[in-house]
Order: C-alpha cells, then sequence, then structure tokens
C-alpha cells in the first residue's frame, strides 16, 4: 500500500493526473458549452488583392464562458484536440458556417465562399466526409462556396488514409487550401498527388515583409510555385499597407488580417459584402 501511494504520489508529481483532469474537464465544459448556445463563430473576411472586394470569410471559433468572458480558440482548441471534444464542436462549425454562408450566398451578386479549420483529430473520424456532406446538404449551400482549411501536419498522419479523404472531399465538390503554409515538416511532393486549391501563407512570413529579405523571399516563391501548380495563395496575418502593396505587386491573389479587417461577429459581417441592387 506504501508503494502504491507513492507511485500516486509520483503520478501527481508529474502532473499526468493533473492533465487527465483537466482533459476531462474541458471536455465536459465544452460539450455543455456547444448545449448551452456558448460557442459562436467570428468571420473574417478575405479579400482580393487586386481590387479590395471580399471573396468570402475565415470562421473563426470563439467560447463565450460565462465564468472567463470570450475565449480565442488558442487556449481550448488543443484541449479539444486531445480530448475529442473537437469532434461534436467542428460538426457544429461546419453547420453553422454553412447556414450562415447561404445567407450571404442568397443576398449577395458575387459568389462569396466560407473557410472552416479542421483539426487532424477532426479528419481522422470514419465519417467526416459524411458530416461535411450533411452540411452542405442541410444548409443547401452549394459546395464550392465551402473551403476546408487543413494543415501540412495532417499530411502526416499514417494511421489513415489522409489522400482518400481528400480524394472523397474534392469529389462532394469543397475546395480544399494548405494553412499556415510553409511552416510544416512535410514534403512538397503532396501539391502534386493531392487535390489542394489553395495554399494559405503562414503569417509568421508576412509579418516580416517587406523589411526582411528572407521573409519576402519565401513569400514571393510560395506565390510563384504555388501559381506553377495552378494553385491561388491567400496571405494571412496582413497588418501594413505595405504588405497589401508587396503582396499585390508579387501576385498574390488574396489577403486577410488586421489592416484589412479583423474577424467580426455574425451581425457585423454582412456590412462587407456587395448589396444585390436588383
Ligand atoms: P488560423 O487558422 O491560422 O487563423 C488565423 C488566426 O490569426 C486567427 O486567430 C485570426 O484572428 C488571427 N489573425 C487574423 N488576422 C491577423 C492579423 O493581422 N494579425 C494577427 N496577429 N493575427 C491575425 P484566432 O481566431 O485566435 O484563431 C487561432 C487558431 O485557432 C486558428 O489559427 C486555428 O488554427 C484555430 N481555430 C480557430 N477556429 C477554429 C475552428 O473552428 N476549428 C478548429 N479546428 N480550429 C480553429
Ligand atoms: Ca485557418
Ligand atoms: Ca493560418
Ligand atoms: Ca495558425
Amino acid at each position: 500500500a506504501k508503494e502504491h501511494g507513492r507511485n500516486r504520489y509520483q503520478l501527481y508529481r508529474s502532473g499526468l493526473i493533473d492533465a487527465v483532469v483537466e482533459r476531462l474537464d474541458i471536455d465536459t465544459r465544452l460539450r455543455q458549452a456547444l448545449e448551452r448556445a456558448e460557442l459562436t463563430l467570428h468571420y473574417q473576411p478575405i479579400v482580393a488583392l487586386a481590387d479590395g472586394r471580399v471573396i468570402g470569410t475565415e470562421a473563426l471559433i470563439r467560447w463565450n464562458d460565462p465564468e472567463h468572458g470570450l475565449m480565442r480558440p488558442d487556449v481550448f482548441i488543443p484541449h479539444a484536440e486531445r480530448s475529442g471534444a473537437i469532434v461534436p464542436v467542428g460538426a457544429w462549425v461546419l453547420s453553422e458556417a454553412c447556414r450562415q454562408a447561404i445567407a450571404w450566398h442568397q443576398d449577395s451578386p458575387e459568389p462569396l465562399s466560407v473557410s472552416v479549420n479542421v483539426s487532424a483529430r477532426q479528419f481522422q473520424e470514419p465519417n467526416f466526409v459524411g458530416t461535411v456532406e450533411q452540411a452542405l446538404v442541410d444548409s443547401g449551400l452549394p459546395p464550392s462556396r465551402l473551403q476546408l482549411e487543413i494543415t501540412e501536419g495532417l499530411l502526416l498522419v499514417v494511421n489513415i488514409n489522409v489522400a482518400d479523404t481528400l480524394h472523397a472531399l474534392k469529389r462532394l465538390g469543397v475546395r480544399l487550401s494548405i494553412d499556415d503554409f510553409g511552416t510544416g515538416y512535410s514534403s512538397l511532393a503532396y501539391l502534386k498527388q493531392l487535390p489542394i486549391d489553395v495554399l494559405k501563407i503562414d503569417r509568421s512570413f508576412v509579418a516580416g515583409i517587406p523589411e526582411r529579405m528572407d521573409d519576402a523571399q519565401i513569400a514571393t516563391t510560395i506565390i510563384t510555385m504555388a501559381h506553377g501548380l495552378g494553385l491561388r495563395v491567400v496571405a494571412e496575418g496582413i497588418e501594413t499597407e505595405r504588405q497589401v502593396h508587396f503582396l499585390r505587386e508579387h501576385g498574390c491573389d488574396y489577403g486577410q488580417g488586421y489592416f484589412i479587417a479583423r474577424p467580426l461577429p455574425e451581425k457585423e459581417i454582412a456590412r462587407w459584402f456587395p448589396k444585390d441592387h436588383h
């Protein structure tokens, strides 16, 4: 018994039990948050850099916790990924974003898309493609108006066939983008094998533009390579006018960032869209 007690103490000291308790706690609280409608989506406009017109938005989750206020996803998404709560939460994000996007779609003379972040854990669920299809069918959103953002890390997952899932999503008609492009460790070979439509230049490179030669060089190389492969490019995290100019001059297709607009609540996003005049 003494031996047992010491092991338990060591477990405590190692932080293992804390981690387990915390995980269960976040899991329960997130699932409750879902039921209590404490989760909400903000939308950040994405514009065509050539003429500034809005082409769509990225949906970004927020948790309006009565105790902690509005929480950013960096605080709870990593927990939700470990606990698995990201699966129901992610399904909610998909259906909510599609529901919202169809309303814009019906109001706007221009086609607008919505981008949804998909975590690796969610993507690996056996029924992920079915969940996406369900969100499209329930909302009536044309599949080409939905863009799924995945990270390069996902391409290294070995226990499912990532390529099969990506092709199945492509057959649904949705668009696929690689988020935080250039920060992962996967080989570039996937770009010619997988049905990717868009690369998103990570904010860390955009931040150094135009002053830092290395960041500027990486960004322009990504743009050239993407266009050579028939892909579109979004620069994220644009915070200055000089970044807009540089990226536009170097042919970057689209941009998003605080300089253009912050992520906005559902009620405030509509004013960003072109209005139907007839
Ligand atoms: P991300 O997908 O790379 O999203 C871009 C993040 O950069 C967002 O942070 C956005 O608010 C922020 N951002 C946009 N423009 C600027 C800028 O000009 N400067 C700076 N400094 N930041 C900018 P946010 O909303 O806190 O989201 C953080 C991350 O959480 C996201 O990074 C994404 O990985 C994850 N996330 C957000 N929503 C979801 C979701 O619905 N599902 C999943 N699985 N992950 C999500
Ligand atoms: Ca993203
Ligand atoms: Ca990103
Ligand atoms: Ca990121």
